[in-house]
């Protein structure tokens, strides 16, 4: 079955067509370690497990890269601003290196409770200096680059197609928009290989380089690790689409001046994760970990089914309650696997080309998991075959459907139907009725906290005698 993504490089749903079948190459932009990844970075990393999913479905053999950020990644996406990871080694005091290394672990330790596929290789920024200044010293060779009074820059005037990726869009999101103006660099898209170490600040990670003591730009390091391990052109690369405009078009005006051919052939972005009106950002204050999720009763599965809800190409508002009904639709998912016989059987021929046919148009996950609870619906499909068929289909979700882990149900059911009614009677205005239902909720030992992202439920703590 042909398998179609939309790639952001052309504008259209494509046919993918890897370089070298069944080989794919799949490079996806890593973590800059110096805090914990929110939900908002995780929805990045469940969008990307996914798709390898489905290429493995696909009888893919896939080679898949992820790098650490752990130097370069400044407090703004272009050059001006503190080493993120520098400033939470001043805030945190401890060493940049333990912070990059415990945060890394943190990551580690969220995907996989994510059940997102480990890559096959990781890749640290910082043990790829040297490969960083070679890259550096063909684009200077080449006549791309010039020297500033706080390090070596691309310019860009001398890519014709600079911004191709972004397009349109480009105008828009020039970082001289909104990025203080340096007026040393030649045009505003310029960006940094190589910076300087600051005169009057000792930085803890710096290197040598021919130009001087200082440490590689963000964008250099995917532009190199990618091409070491995946080779160029490598098939897919992707990230949050944020990385559109300013890191993804930085990284292809490097990799393609460097070696002429181009970086990838498909370009794949995830649409943000948003609170209230605005993106999830650890900039913004307004973000959420997954261990905050775990301290409130939810399994971070019921996070990664919630993902699921919506496609990678849409942006996904994130509230408790959708949160809540997200987890209560995956336990009913599991109290109908655990009651299924478990017996070899064929899977669902009809049932599974459906599912195929949905996670090959562009990951079309919602459609997918509507597909999944049409089959536990369907009285005429026996059970040990539900049971087979969803497992088939577990390969791209992740569920863990095999092996359901046990989730505590917090609150009961009919409390819910009673905070469902509540919602009703508010947005009505009923203002009386609302009351009487959050007095009723209380009587049976739960108190409603409303809060921006909408209501939870907290239970009551018991009188004390
Ligand atoms: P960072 O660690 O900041 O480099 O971000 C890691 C990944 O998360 C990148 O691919 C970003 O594009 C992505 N990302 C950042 N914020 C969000 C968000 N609110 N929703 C979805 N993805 C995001
Ligand atoms: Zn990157």
């Amino acid at each position: 079955m042909n398998l179609y993504l939309y790639n952001t490089l052309t504008k259209k749903k494509e046919k993918f067509e890897p370089i070298n079948p069944p080989y794919v190459g799949m490079y996806t932009c890593g973590p800059t370690v110096y805090n914990y990844a929110h939900i908002g970075n995780l929805r990045t990393y469940i969008f990307e497990d996914i798709l390898k999913r489905v290429l493995l479905y696909n009888n893919y053999i896939v080679n898949h890269v992820m790098n650490i950020t752990d130097v370069g990644h400044l407090t703004s996406d272009a050059d001006e601003g503190e080493d993120k990871i520098e400033r939470e080694a001043k805030k945190e005091r401890r060493s940049a290196w333990e912070i990059a290394e415990f945060y890394t672990e943190a990551f580690k330790r969220d995907i996989k409770k994510l059940n997102i596929i480990e890559p096959n290789i990781w890749c640290k920024a910082t043990d790829h200096i040297k490969d960083f200044i070679d890259l550096i010293l063909i684009l200077e060779n080449k006549g791309y680059t010039y020297r500033t009074s706080d390090g070596i820059y691309f310019d860009t005037s001398k890519v014709p197609e600079y911004g191709k990726l972004a397009g349109q869009e480009l105008e828009n999101l020039l970082p001289g928009a909104r990025v203080e103006y340096n007026p040393e660099k030649r045009n505003p898209t310029d960006f940094a290989l190589w910076k300087f170490s600051p005169k009057d600040v000792k930085r803890q990670m710096e290197w040598d380089s021919p130009w001087g003591v200082g440490f590689p730009g963000w964008h250099i390091e995917c532009s190199v690790m990618s091409t070491k391990y995946l080779g160029q052109p490598f098939d897919i690369h992707c990230g949050g689409i944020d990385h559109i405009p300013i890191h993804h078009t930085n990284e292809i005006a490097q990799s393609e001046a460097a070696y002429d051919k181009p970086m990838a052939k498909y370009w794949l972005h995830g649409e943000f994760l948003v609170m209230g009106d605005k993106k999830m950002a650890k900039s913004e204050g307004n973000f959420i970990t997954l261990s905050d999720l775990e301290e409130k009763g939810y399994h971070p599965l019921a996070y990664r089914y919630f993902c699921l809800t919506a496609h990678y190409r849409s942006p996904l508002r994130f509230t408790w309650t959708a949160l809540e009904g997200a987890q209560r639709a995956l336990n009913r998912l599991y109290e109908n696997m655990k009651k299924y016989p478990k017996v070899d059987a064929e899977f669902d021929k009809n049932y599974e080309e459906e599912f195929h046919k949905a996670i090959n148009d562009d990951l079309d996950m919602p459609k997918a998991l509507a597909i999944t609870w049409e089959l536990v619906k369907d009285n005429k499909i026996p059970s040990e075959i539900k049971r087979t068929t969803l497992l088939q289909f577990d390969r791209v979700l992740g569920l863990s459907l095999d092996n359901p882990p046990e989730i505590k149900i917090e609150v009961p059911e009919e409390i819910w139907g009673l905070l469902e009614e509540r919602e009703i009677a508010r947005k009505n205005k009923d203002w009386e009725k609302a009351d009487k239902i959050r007095e009723e909720i209380k009587a049976k030992g739960y108190i409603i906290e409303d809060t921006p992202q909408g209501p939870r439920l907290k239970k009551a703590k018991p009188l004390s005698k």
